[in-house]
């Protein structure tokens, strides 16, 4: 069987966030073949761990689910794979299972761990499930999230904060605004202030990542003869490594502080932490020569910052293309599935 075979094999099992059942019974059934694995099933997560004594021990992690979209459509030639999560991230669990049930002759301990929920919201994540009932099954040295990178290292991740600010004002009768205050108009100020911010680069370990600052959701208005007291702008605050929740959420106040008023409040919805790109730890530095292309920062939030807050260094690497994820047209190529299974097998060894 192909890689891009054994890839099919999962894409054509419905798995959207939530409805993981299926593919994680498939994937525990595979992993239950190979004798030298503990497995480990935790709700639609499954984690296996080969149980010699080597020093180190490198975790391999992938999600299960993908976005909605259409499971029906799916494509397989001797080349690519187009189908829901082909890309995002079938193509690389399929190498993950191929390679976990593989006899242990291998450099480090290794631990294949499959988990349910990443692209839903953080607070419902597999891993986080895992990390609450059995955390000695994220222990190790090292952890690649094999997310789409297109066979190149992406180091770290960017943080990503939700932020509400509630803008005040006065009701009047819209026959005499003079006597309110319009909390509407009020809020085209503060977006023409996020909308005329400029990315900010910040260099880390040699990479450079970009804050990103937009509003995503708007809401005000009490009547059509009413001078509005109230509007809201919800705002996604992109950090780079480094920054703090406390940082990140009093430089974006201080950029708002000219057209922010005494009565106006700012709330923080969600927090996702940076990760550092941590490109001289030992194993990612062992890494990092196996794989052709440099490394780049990693653009988005990942779990690698999951891991890092576990205490564990952690890469974004895997198989796909990562503009083409969630894409209703995404696919995955044999030659990235080969390079990929080449590589980390490479590094394992
Ligand atoms: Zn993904």
């Amino acid at each position: 069987m192909t890689l891009l075979e054994a890839a099919h094999d999962l894409v054509v099992i419905n798995s959207v966030s939530r409805n993981e059942k299926e593919i994680a019974d498939f994937v525990e059934q595979r992993l239950r073949l190979a004798g030298h694995l503990s497995v480990t099933r935790i709700g639609d997560n499954v984690v296996a761990s080969s149980t010699g004594s080597r020093m180190k021990r490198v975790l391999i992690a992938g999600h299960l689910d993908t976005v909605p979209g259409n499971p029906e459509r799916v494509e397989l030639t001797s080349e690519r794979l187009i189908g829901l999560g082909a890309c995002d991230m079938k193509g690389s669990l399929a190498v993950m299972l191929a390679q976990a049930q593989e006899s242990d002759q291998r450099r480090v301990e290794t631990s294949w761990i499959f988990y349910a929920r990443e692209e839903i919201s953080r607070a419902e994540s597999g891993l986080l499930e895992i990390a609450a009932a059995r955390p000695d099954l994220l222990r190790g040295d090292v952890a690649i999230v094999a997310e789409p990178t297109g066979g190149t290292i992406e180091a770290g991740c960017q943080g990503s904060m939700r932020v509400k600010i509630e803008v005040s004002g006065a009701r009047a009768h819209t026959a005499r605004p003079w006597t309110g205050v319009n909390a509407i108009h009020r809020l085209g100020q503060i977006l023409e202030v996020v909308s005329r911010y400029e990315p900010l680069s910040v260099m880390v370990d040699g990479l450079e990542f970009q804050e990103q600052l937009q509003a995503v959701l708007v809401e005000g208005g009490v009547a059509s003869n009413v001078v509005p007291d109230y509007s809201s702008v919800t705002l996604n605050y992109r950090v780079a490594p480094g920054r703090d929740e406390d940082e990140a959420t009093n430089h974006l106040t201080e950029m708002l502080q000219s057209v922010l008023h005494e009565g106006d409040v700012v709330t923080v919805l969600d927090w996702a932490p940076p990760a550092q790109p941590h490109l001289a730890n030992e194993e990612i530095s062992r890494l990092l020569p196996l794989v052709a292309l440099p490394a780049r920062a990693k653009v988005g939030w990942t779990d690698v910052a999951t891991f890092a807050q576990l205490g564990i260094p952690a890469v974004n690497f895997g198989a796909g293309d990562p503009l083409l994820a969630h894409r209703s047209d995404e696919y995955v190529t044999e030659s990235e599935l080969a390079d990929f299974d080449r590589t980390l097998r490479d590094y394992l060894n």
